[in-house]
């Protein structure tokens, strides 16, 4: 892509997390000028050390809904901060919905002043536990206000929401996505999600855990993959949400014999925990809306982003890659 003018600039939140790293490297690449806030909440200042001396990444350290003013001219608003990770987001939920909710809304007000467009980093928890199968945009979703996962699922609703009230009654011109599972390295180690748990389980020689009795689905999409898709949203006028996930399904377990073979030659054991109140039974987004507009679909198979992922997180671990694992 051209480079793009020196005033172009995108003000992204969540940069020092997975998806928020990997997004602020391709918009610098891509020639965009980046000011990344995060608050260190799920985030690590690693993900974002080796943008210390580009010129054009800024960081903010900051909490989303306490933003100070910004001076310079924004021409994007991205809000990618939140936690993400059932375990974090349950330990934080306050901070969450606070991130979800008043931090959305204090980020629509900027765009709104300062005439840039918004983006949202919406989920595929929109939809809950679904009734419908693969998952659609014009579904509503079957979300348990009161659950486990509501501190999640309904912030991000309200974000929507919030994000539509703004571009109705000013005039924001915004794109929202509903990311599906999504990995990739710069995930921390202890983050919780199945991927992280599973690799780093694998590669220290302990069982993997299974929650449930791993018939649940989930489809697993390579954060390159999103970030393409990101981008090319951001080239049209499309207001409504939009699925970004990888159709491919798999059982939990169907994935646990894939990091296996893959780890530690089939050898590591599998141990089956509770499944989770409210664990979503299956997920796989349709993705036609994205094919259409943006003539993208995933193009990293499963297995192959898992090969791009193992060697970062047994980095992570401090493992020498010729050593046997455990
Ligand atoms: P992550 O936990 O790695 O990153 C989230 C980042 O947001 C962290 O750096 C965290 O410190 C920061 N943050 C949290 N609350 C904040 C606040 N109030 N103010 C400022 N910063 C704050 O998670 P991720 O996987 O990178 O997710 C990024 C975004 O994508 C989130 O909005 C998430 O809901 C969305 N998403 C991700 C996935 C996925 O599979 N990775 C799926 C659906 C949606
Ligand atoms: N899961 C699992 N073992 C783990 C972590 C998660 O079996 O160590 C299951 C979890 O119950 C869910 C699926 O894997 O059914 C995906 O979980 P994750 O936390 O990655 O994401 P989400 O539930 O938000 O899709």
């Amino acid at each position: 892509m051209a480079r793009r003018s020196q005033n172009e600039r995108v003000l992204l939140t969540g940069v020092a997390g997975f998806v928020g790293s990997h997004l602020a490297d391709r918009l610098i690449e891509d020639g965009w000028e980046v000011i990344g806030v995060d608050n260190f909440l799920t985030g690590r200042a690693e993900n974002i050390a080796h943008l210390a001396r580009e010129p054009n990444f800024h960081f903010l350290e900051a909490s989303v809904e306490e933003l100070p003013d910004i001076e310079a001219a924004v021409d994007w608003v991205m809000h990618f901060a939140s936690p993400a990770s059932p375990p974090k987001y349950q330990a934080s939920p306050i901070e969450c919905m606070r991130c979800n909710s008043e931090g959305t809304r204090r980020l629509l007000e900027l765009a709104h002043q300062k005439g840039a467009k918004f983006f949202l980093a919406s989920t595929s928890e929109v939809y809950g536990d679904p009734e419908i199968h693969p998952q659609v945009e014009s579904y509503v979703g079957s979300v348990n206000p009161v659950g486990p996962r509501s501190m999640y699922d309904e912030s991000k609703r309200f974000a929507e929401a919030m994000t539509v009230a703004y571009r109705n009654k000013y005039g924001v011109d915004s794109r929202i996505i509903r990311i599906f599972n999504t990995y990739g390295p710069r995930m921390s180690p202890d983050d919780g999600r199945v991927i992280s748990n599973f690799v780093c389980q694998a590669l220290a020689g302990k069982p993997l855990t299974v929650y449930g009795d791993g018939t649940q689905t989930r489809s697993f999409q390579y954060i390159d993959d999103l970030l393409e898709g990101v981008v090319r949203l951001m080239q049209t006028d499309y207001n409504m949400p939009v699925n970004l996930g990888n159709p491919q399904e798999f059982t939990i377990l169907d994935l646990a014999e894939v990091v296996r073979d893959l780890v530690h030659d089939g050898v590591t054991e599998i141990t089956f925990c509770p499944l989770p109140k409210d664990d979503p039974t299956r997920r796989r987004p349709d993705i036609s809306r994205a094919q259409e507009l943006l003539g993208w679909q995933p193009e990293i198979l499963l297995r192959d982003g898992l090969e791009r992922t193992v060697p970062y997180f047994r980095d992570q671990l401090g493992q020498d890659e010729r050593m046997p694992a455990g």
